[in-house]
C-alpha cells in the first residue's frame, strides 16, 4: 500500500471555486476528486447530473434507479453535514457543466474518471471545452484500482485472460492507501458558492416507482449510502473472511461481503476495502488467510471486467468472440421467456434464484451463474435476453461486470466457461444448498403440488445446445 500522493494548491490560480462533479462515486471519503478541490481551499461545488439526454448512455434499470435515488439522498444529507450542499440537474452533461461553470465563475472542475465509451466521449468533450476557455480540468483514478490502460501484455495489447491479467496487476506497485474523509467542506474563502444556485428536487426526478411501488423487498434488503457500505464492509471482515473461500459458493452462507451495489455506485471504493482487508489479513492464518487472499482476486475481476470493457466498448450487445455470431439462437418463446423471469421454471435452485433477484434486487453469484447458464443452454435464449433482465433488475447492475458475467456463462466472453460447460441445476442444488435452505425462503410452495413442472427437459435440452454450438465451432 503506497501513501496517496499530495495534491497541492498551485500559485497561480484563479480565485474561483471548484466544481466536484460526482458520478459513480456517491461518497466523501476516499473521493480524489472532492480531496483535490478541497486541496485547493477554494469554494466547493457539488453536483450530481441524472443525463438521460447524452447519445449512448444506457439507460438505468428500474432497480437501479431505486438505488440512485436512496444513494443521492444520502450523500446529500453528508455534505449539508460537512457544510456543502449537493446540486441535481437533469439533461445532457455538458451543458449543465457548462452552465454551472458559468454561473459560479468556477476557477476549476474535478471528476474521477468512468469507463464506459459513451460516458469518456461525453467527459473528454467537456475537458476540451472547459480547458479551452481557461478552466483547470482535472480527472482522477477513484473507481478502479489499476487504470485499464495501464495493465498491458508484453505485447503492449489488453489481457483477455483472468490469471495474467492479475498477476500483472499484483505485480506493480500496489494499490494507494485511501485518502481520508473531509471533516469539512466549508470553504475558508467565501462561504457555500453553492448557495444560490437552482437545484431540482430529487423526488421529480421520479426515480422511485410508485403505481406500483414495487420496491418493498428492496428497501428490505438494503440501505443504501457510505455509512452502510462501511458497515458492511467491518460485517464482512470480522464476521465472514475467514469462511469466505469454504462458503462463498453456498448462498444460504452469507459468507460474502454483498459490497457489490456500494462498488457499482461508488459509496465505498475498492481501494478502501482493499485497504481493510490487508488489515484485516494481519490477524489472519492457515485457510482464513487464503481467504483474504481470495477475495482480493475477486476484487480482481471487477478490475478485469472494466479492462476488458475498455478495450471492447460493445461488451453488452457484442460477441467477444465473433464466432458465436453464427449460434443459431431459436425465436425466443416469450412464455418460457417470462416463466424465468418470474421463477416458475420447476428447477428450485433457478426459481429461487430468479425471484430472490425480483425481491431484493440482488442474486447471489453461483445462483447468477446457474440461472444464465440455464436460460442460454436450457431454454436456447440468446444471453443479451437475460442481460437486459438482470440490468433491469439489479441494484449493483453494472456495465461492465454484468455483460461480462453473461458473456463468461455463454462461452462467448473473456477467459470464459467453455460452452459445453452446461451447469446441470439440480445437481447444482445438491452441491451448493444441501439443505435447501436457500430454495425454501424463495421457493416456499417447493415440493407441493403448487410447485410448476419442469419447464425443460434437461438431457434434450442439452443435447440440442450442444448441436446448435457445432456452428459457433465450425466458425472457431
Ligand atoms: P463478493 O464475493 O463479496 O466479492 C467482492 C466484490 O468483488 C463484489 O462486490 C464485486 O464487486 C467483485 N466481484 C466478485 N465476483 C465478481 C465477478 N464474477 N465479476 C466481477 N466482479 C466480481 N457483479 C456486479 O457487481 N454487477 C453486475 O451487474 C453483475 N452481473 C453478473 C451477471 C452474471 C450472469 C454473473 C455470473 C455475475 C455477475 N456479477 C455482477 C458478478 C458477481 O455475481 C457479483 O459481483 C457478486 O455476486 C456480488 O456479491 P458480493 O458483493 O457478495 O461478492
Amino acid at each position: 500500500m503506497t501513501a496517496p500522493p499530495a495534491i497541492t494548491p498551485q500559485p497561480d490560480e484563479p480565485a474561483g471555486p471548484v466544481i466536484v462533479w460526482f458520478r459513480d462515486d456517491l461518497r466523501v471519503a476516499d473521493h480524489p476528486a472532492l480531496h483535490a478541490a478541497l486541496a485547493r481551499q477554494r469554494p466547493i461545488v457539488a453536483v450530481y447530473v441524472f443525463d438521460d439526454e447524452s447519445p449512448g448512455v444506457r439507460p438505468l434499470g428500474g432497480a437501479a434507479r431505486w438505488w440512485l435515488h436512496q444513494s443521492l439522498r444520502s450523500l446529500a444529507a453528508t455534505l449539508e453535514k460537512l457544510g456543502g450542499r449537493l446540486i441535481l440537474r437533469r439533461g445532457a452533461a455538458a451543458a449543465i457543466i457548462a452552465q454551472i461553470v458559468h454561473d459560479t465563475d468556477a476557477a476549476a472542475v474535478f471528476w474521477n474518471r468512468r469507463y464506459g465509451e459513451a460516458e469518456r466521449t461525453i467527459d473528454t468533450a467537456i475537458k476540451a471545452e472547459l480547458r479551452g476557455r481557461g478552466v483547470d480540468t482535472h480527472s482522477f483514478a477513484g473507481s478502479l484500482l489499476f487504470e485499464p490502460w495501464t495493465v498491458q501484455t508484453g505485447q503492449g495489447g489488453p489481457y483477455s485472460v483472468f490469471t495474467p491479467f492479475w498477476r500483472s496487476c499484483t505485480a506493480g506497485p500496489p494499490p494507494r492507501a485511501p485518502y481520508p474523509a473531509p471533516t469539512s467542506i466549508a470553504s475558508s474563502t467565501g462561504g457555500n458558492a453553492a448557495n444560490g444556485l437552482d437545484s431540482d428536487n430529487l423526488n421529480d426526478w421520479g426515480l422511485e416507482p410508485s403505481a406500483p411501488d414495487w420496491a418493498a423487498g428492496l428497501r428490505a434488503a438494503w440501505t443504501p449510502g457510505e455509512a452502510s457500505a462501511q458497515k458492511m464492509l467491518e460485517r464482512f471482515l470480522s464476521e465472514a473472511l475467514p469462511r469466505y473461500a469454504a462458503e462463498r459458493d453456498e448462498p444460504a452462507q452469507n459468507a460474502t461481503s454483498r459490497l457489490s451495489p456500494y462498488l457499482r455506485w461508488g459509496e465505498i471504493s475498492p481501494h478502501q476495502v482493499w485497504a481493510a482487508t490487508q488489515q484485516a489479513q494481519r490477524e489472519l492464518s492457515g485457510p482464513a488467510l487464503t481467504s483474504a487472499t481470495r477475495f482480493l482476486t475477486e476484487l480482481g475481476w471487477r478490475e478485469f471486467t472494466y479492462h476488458v470493457l475498455f478495450h471492447a466498448p460493445d461488451l453488452a450487445t457484442t460477441n467477444l468472440r465473433p464466432a458465436f455470431d453464427a449460434f443459431p439462437w431459436p425465436p425466443v418463446d416469450e412464455r418460457a421467456l417470462a416463466a424465468w423471469k418470474q421463477g416458475r421454471t420447476g428447477f428450485a435452485l433457478v426459481d429461487a434464484g430468479m425471484r430472490e433477484l425480483w425481491r431484493t434486487g440482488s442474486m447471489h453469484n453461483r445462483v447468477r451463474m446457474v440461472t444464465a447458464s440455464f436460460l442460454i443452454k436450457n431454454m436456447l435464449v440468446d444471453w443479451r435476453e437475460g442481460e437486459r433482465w438482470f440490468w433491469d433488475t439489479l441494484v449493483d447492475a453494472d456495465a461492465a461486470s454484468n455483460p461480462f458475467g453473461w458473456q463468461w456463462v455463454a462461452g462467448s466472453g473473456a477467459d470464459a466457461a467453455p460452452y459445453f460447460r452446461i451447469f446441470n441445476p439440480n445437481l447444482q442444488a445438491a452441491k451448493f444448498d444441501p439443505h435447501q435452505q436457500y430454495i425454501r425462503e424463495y421457493v416456499p410452495e417447493y415440493g407441493t403440488d403448487a410447485y410448476p413442472e419442469p419447464l425443460v427437459d434437461l438431457g434434450e435440452t442439452r443435447r440440442a445446445a450442444l448441436a446448435a454450438y457445432e456452428r459457433v465451432k465450425a466458425q472457431s
